[in-house]
């Protein structure tokens, strides 16, 4: 069997080829050694090609012999297998919401990383650890959907009372702004966690778009495992992208695209 393994800072991501058809199953990086063991248990005579930043931890405890590639070519090429020919045009952005971003230009199928930032999906856990004490990411997403980030973070409206502002009033005008009012009303756990991922999900999409507008790109794809369960998030990036006339693209499975490059250079 072929196999196809990113591994990342947070979760190891492995596709592989059951029934002639792809199959994804994702482990969380601290448990490298139950991924291994279902690896070696699981598949007889497996190949396999091994990409991310924790490549060589994974590829040194393997019993069986395993190629690596370079993580951000397997990822394009995981991204267009899954957005299939044509569909994203000669040129478009990538930005993978991992532990932390990263932002790449495509151009006729090879990449070029243009930037990132420290805010990413690990940025989530680890303020909603400080905010909240949750560890649980599935907790963590699920609790934000309920909350108002109207308790937390200024908006443009809340600082032009009573005066036209010059630019939309339902924009952010500050995240986590509404110091005075919090010390008088203390937000909920949930208010604080969606005004967590309204801050990572406007930072993101603030350099994203920038980037794609320097380089004249019309779709922007986002990836990356921050996305899962998190509509909170996905509707922040979509509503942004298009209020600056890009094209927002989420491919399903998409935070697989890494094991899927490495599946394909088998
Ligand atoms: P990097 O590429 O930066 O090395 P990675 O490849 O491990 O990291 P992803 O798997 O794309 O990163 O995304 C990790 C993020 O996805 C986490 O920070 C978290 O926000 C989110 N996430 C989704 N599901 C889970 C889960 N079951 N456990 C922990 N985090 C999860
Ligand atoms: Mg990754």
């Amino acid at each position: 069997t072929k196999i196809g393994i990113d591994a990342g800072g947070t979760l190891i991501k492995t596709a592989y080829i059951e029934n002639e058809r792809i199959q994804y199953r994702s482990f969380p990086s601290q448990a490298i050694d139950d991924a291994i063991k279902w690896l070696h248990d699981y598949f007889e005579k497996p190949a396999i090609c091994v990409t991310g930043g924790r490549s060589q931890v994974l590829a040194k405890k393997l019993n069986v012999p395993a190629k690596t590639v370079v993580e951000f070519d397997a990822t394009t090429e995981g991204i267009t297998y899954l957005a299939g020919p044509q569909t994203l045009g000669r040129q478009f952005l990538f930005v993978n919401v991992g532990t932390g971003t990263s932002i790449h230009h495509v151009t006729d199928g090879r990449q070029e990383r243009i930037g990132g930032s420290g805010i990413g999906g690990g940025t989530l856990l680890g303020l909603a650890y400080l905010t909240t004490g949750m560890q649980d990411y599935e907790e963590i997403v699920r609790a934000a959907s309920d909350g108002n980030r109207e308790h937390v973070d200024l908006k443009v409206k809340d600082i032009f009372e009573g005066l036209l502002p010059p630019i939309s009033g339902d924009l952010t005008a500050s995240n986590f702004g509404k110091a005075e009012w919090m010390r008088e009303h203390k937000p909920s756990d949930s208010d604080m966690l969606a005004a967590i991922i309204g801050l990572i999900g406007e930072v993101i999409v603030t350099i994203s778009t920038q980037a794609a507008a320097q380089y004249d790109t019309g779709a922007i794809v986002y990836i990356g495992s921050s996305f899962r369960s998190n509509p909170l998030l996905q509707d922040i990036l979509v509503a942004y992208t298009r209020l600056v006339g890009k094209e927002p693209v989420f491919l399903p499975n998409g935070e697989y695209s890494g094991a899927i490059g490495a599946l394909l250079a088998i």
